[in-house]
């Protein structure tokens, strides 16, 4: 009954190893959408090395660092990879039989039901909220084992075995520390990938589309004042009027998409940043956005009766929550509603837009704020790419909950100012 040290780092790089591979050698990104199924095959593997090289201490007592791939199988793998190490584990210690069995079973079904639980919070710590839940999560199931194993077997608590059972409890919680790093850094890197891609794209959009978009208002602005200035003649009848109006009008609408080009380019610093007050500025952007509602034939209103104030410029905030409205009301059903509330929560200002319209499928939601990204046959899929660069601006926060068929809701998070 020793514990030799190869036995353990042999263990280690069982672990270990498959995840530094992976981090070597495969950088492609085809991978993500089978990911889970990914993970799941590497750590039963690697589960099925660390039982197959278990270290055997007793007559069926045996350790090993099964728990390691079995805990990153859950939490990296998904719930469906979950199972199924888990499951992998329990025939295969079946087979292996022995005292040991029945302790290990109990730790794993507790286990996993912490594991099920707290999963979907895992994912969104930081990485050392993650590493400390891990070892902790770690320490007392490994230190379970043989706990319930003195308990249930009866066996007496020998010096050496307390020795052993502190050795192999240190050994796993080191593991996990290592691998759980290993995997935050490797996602890290995919995120900071994508992010860079994604800038990229929207930084060359925003240039090209500057500059041109600069080069057609110039001449847009005379054709306007000479439309204004004919629409004033006395030479023309009623209905001439009115197609004029139709034509400042659309004149209007496509100054409103250079505006969202322009805007684009634009440097938030040189921007004017002052107090301002949301309720009031929410409800003129509701005032504006009525006829476009009525013609759609959408129902808008606007809860706002707190003092909520935030930093920031005044026209950009606007352009935001108009863009929030429009597409709210472009979604709602026929005699559907789109509602805009403003109220305070915490030292927080939240803004949400709720509508009740087609909504968004998983898929729509992830390419939401892509340059071009549109669905719509006029659109021009830029609202939602300046909304979120305000935002940002404002170093304000954003969600989006969507349903299909049921509607959808952008949520705001701006930090809050005092008005002096
Ligand atoms: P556009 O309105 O010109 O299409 P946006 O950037 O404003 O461009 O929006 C991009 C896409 O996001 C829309 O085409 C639509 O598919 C989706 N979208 C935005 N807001 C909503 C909403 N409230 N409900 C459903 N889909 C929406
Ligand atoms: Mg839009």
């Amino acid at each position: 009954m020793e514990l030799h040290s190869d036995h353990i780092l042999l263990q280690m790089l069982m672990v270990l190893f498959p995840i530094i591979l992976h981090q070597a050698l495969l950088n492609n990104r085809k991978l993500e959408e089978k990911e889970s199924f990914y993970w799941g095959m590497v750590f039963t593997v690697t589960m099925g090395l660390c039982l197959a090289f278990a270290i055997k201490i007793d007559d069926g007592v045996f350790l090993d660092l099964r728990m390691v791939p079995w805990f990153l199988g859950f939490i990296y793998g998904g719930k469906a990879v979950g199972i199924f190490v888990t499951t992998f584990y329990v025939v295969v210690r079946f087979f292996v039989g022995g005292d040991g069995m029945i302790p290990a079973f109990i730790v794993l079904l507790l286990g996993s039901l912490v594991i099920w639980r707290f999963r979907s919070y895992y994912l969104k710590w930081e990485r050392k909220k993650k590493i400390l839940f891990s070892i902790l999560f770690l320490i007392i199931l490994s230190s379970l084992i043989p706990v319930f194993g003195t308990i249930l077997l009866d066996k007496s608590l020998t010096t050496s075995r307390l020795f052993i059972n502190i050795g192999f409890v240190t050994t796993n919680a080191i593991t996990l520390w290592l691998a759980v790093h290993l995997m935050e850094s490797y996602q890290e890197k995919q995120d900071l990938v994508k992010e860079i891609q994604k800038n990229e794209k929207l930084q060359v959009v925003g240039q090209v589309a500057a500059s041109v978009a600069h080069e057609i208002r110039n001449p847009m602005t005379s054709v306007r004042g000479f439309i204004q200035l004919l629409s004033a003649s006395k030479n023309i009848n009623i209905n001439e009027k009115n197609q004029l109006q139709l034509c400042l009008d659309e004149l209007d609408r496509a100054n409103a998409i250079i505006s969202d080009y322009l805007s684009l380019g634009k440097n938030p610093e040189l921007e004017q940043h002052a107090v301002l007050d949301i309720t009031k500025l929410a409800t003129r952007s509701v005032d504006t956005l009525t006829s476009y509602a009525t013609i759609n034939g959408v129902n808008i209103t606007i809860d706002a009766c707190v003092n909520a104030y935030v930093m920031g410029n005044n026209g950009r905030f606007q352009q935001m929550l108009v863009n929030l409205i429009k597409n709210g009301i472009e979604a709602a059903r026929p005699n559907g509603y789109v509602k805009v509330k403003v109220s305070m929560i915490d030292q927080q200002v939240e803004i949400i837009v709720e509508d009740d319209g087609v909504g968004m499928t998983p898929q729509q939601m992830e390419n939401i704020g892509l340059p071009y990204y549109s669905t719509k046959e006029k659109g021009t899929g830029l609202g939602l790419m300046v909304t979120l660069q305000i935002i940002k601006e404002m170093n304000g926060i954003w969600n989006v909950s969507s349903q299909q068929n049921k509607g959808t809701a952008f949520k705001i998070y701006f930090p809050s100012v005092k008005n002096e």
